[in-house]
């Protein structure tokens, strides 16, 4: 058989991301055939394009609609840095152009079940941590009308519009940072932002923003395990999240909504941090657990996942907090986090979704 029929059904094939047919993107590498056997060979922006398997299965399914077809060989390469500037200056800068070059490893979410346990303070430290054992890692503050992760990592320059995309600024240990907070005048202002917006944040925030490399990506997503994180959590690939309890929190409650969570979205839970849970005193050195009893245990059990740090209520972090220097605070528990992070995090293949519904308001 010819191979002009391969090549008709290939042009039928569009990349997700691009809109433009992969023929026409230079994607198609090689293209052999030998009784009915196809193997194809496509080049990608990036191999952790969070497309990939649906692109690949794409030009599987096209191929084997042609007569003759028996067999299909999908083989993935990444294109070169020549190649990806060759095809990004032959596309004219528009709405998700950053995307195609970032190349982002494991996005994992901070969620809680309800506002001021710690969210954020969590997910800086998490960053914190792993910037520390020299990872290339980025934090999406999703907190949309919340935002404090500029303020708690001292972060004030304004994100720089680029024809790669908007270039987000940089913490003093050089962790990228994206947040709303950042495009507003100032800290007290308000967002009051509906859902269809806050969705459209997010999407922007990953499609848009030049991120370049990153080995993690944290996420630190609105309060609640309700309406307004679940959106962000569907409109970003995740790997895993972290759950963040305060020793106050029925277990029962917080146990079955994460549950519930997980399941909707089968997104993992890779763990358990429990803010708050203890006090140091100054005289003594004894641990004095203010709100009684850790539930972090309890909780972590029932979920038959890790507790992976209990933080102390520490005037130090709300000092540092306050002055935007989180990053110079030292958890053992976080090392420990940030050195078995690999283990932790689970390799499953991210969902993405493109469109995003709306959302009720409140948690
Ligand atoms: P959330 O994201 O859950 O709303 P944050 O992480 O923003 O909560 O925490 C709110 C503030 O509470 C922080 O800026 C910090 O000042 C204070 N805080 C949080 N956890 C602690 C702690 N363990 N010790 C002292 N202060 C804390």
């Amino acid at each position: 058989m010819g191979k002009e029929p391969l090549w008709e059904a290939l042009q039928k094939v569009y990349d997700p991301e691009l809109g433009k047919s992969i023929v026409e993107l230079k994607m198609v590498r090689g293209l052999e055939e030998e009784e009915g056997k196809v193997k194809v060979t496509l080049a990608l922006t990036t191999l952790a394009c969070p497309l990939r398997e649906r692109l690949a299965n794409d030009v599987k399914e096209a191929l084997e609609q042609v007569e003759g077809v028996r067999e299909v060989e999908v083989i993935l390469t990444e294109m070169s840095p020549e190649e990806k500037k060759a095809l990004l200056d032959s596309l004219t800068p528009e709405e998700g152009v950053a995307k195609r070059f970032n190349s982002i490893g494991k996005v994992i979410a901070v969620m809680s079940g309800k506002g001021g346990v710690g969210k954020s303070l969590v997910a800086a430290l998490l960053a914190t941590h792993l910037r520390r054992q020299n990872y290339r890692v980025g934090i999406m503050d999703a907190d949309i009308t919340g935002p404090s992760i500029p303020k708690i990592l001292g972060v004030k320059d304004k994100p720089i519009p680029a024809p790669m995309g908007i270039i987000p600024p940089t913490s003093s240990t050089g962790i990228k940072v994206m947040s709303i907070g950042l495009f507003l005048l100032r800290e007290e202002d308000a967002v009051i932002w509906r859902g269809p917006l806050i969705s459209r944040a997010i999407q922007q925030f990953w499609g848009d923003v030049f991120w370049g490399e990153l080995d993690y990506m944290v996420v630190d997503l609105p309060p609640g395990t309700a309406d307004a994180s679940l959106t962000v959590m569907q409109a970003l690939p995740l790997n895993g999240v972290i759950l963040v309890t305060s020793p106050q929190e029925l277990v029962r409650v917080i146990v079955k909504k994460a549950m519930q969570m997980a399941k909707h979205l089968q997104v993992p839970i890779i763990g358990v941090v429990e803010n708050m849970s203890y006090a140091i005193c100054p005289d003594t050195g004894m641990r004095w657990e203010l709100f009684g009893p850790s539930k972090g245990e309890e909780i972590a059990k029932e979920l038959k996942v890790p507790l992976l740090a209990k933080i102390p209520i520490d005037p130090e972090i709300a000092k540092l907090c306050d002055e935007g220097r989180v990053e110079e605070y030292h958890l053992e528990e976080f090392e420990v986090i940030a050195a078995r992070i690999q283990e932790l995090v689970p390799e499953v293949t991210p969902r993405f979704f493109v469109s995003i519904g709306d959302f009720s308001e409140g948690d």
